[in-house]
């Protein structure tokens, strides 16, 4: 007769290796992106694309822009992807690149 302790214990070990087999393809594929996020080159403000939208790293120098709107920076726009306290994030707008996170272009968007 097996002890009652030992087979719980034996059956916690199974669920944990189970569940960590199931999820290591998903860090595996989450994990390096995320590594990636942080070194991206900033964005150009020079770069044609940035040009065109207006970007600045600085978005109180967007003031006069009449499509600024105040408050609105990169951290709280819908297409920015860093998170809370990152000086630089992704942009859906500029694909391999990091934008300030107080920075500015004219495709802002609130985030929901
Ligand atoms: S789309 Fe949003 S996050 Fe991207 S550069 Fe413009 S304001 Fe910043």
């Amino acid at each position: 007769m097996s002890d009652p302790a030992e087979s719980q214990a034996r059956r916690r070990f199974l669920k944990l290796a189970v569940v960590g087999a199931a999820t290591a393809p998903i860090a595996a594929a989450v994990l390096p992106r995320l590594g990636f996020a942080a070194d991206l080159p900033h964005l150009d403000p020079n770069d044609a694309t940035a040009k065109a939208l207006h970007y600045t790293e600085d978005a109180k120098t967007a003031a006069s822009n009449p499509s600024f709107k105040a408050g609105s920076d990169c951290a709280n726009c819908q297409f920015y992807q860093g998170k809370a306290g990152d000086q630089y994030g992704p942009c859906m707008l500029f694909p391999g690149k990091a934008v300030h996170s107080t920075g500015w272009c004219a495709s802002w968007a609130k985030k929901a």
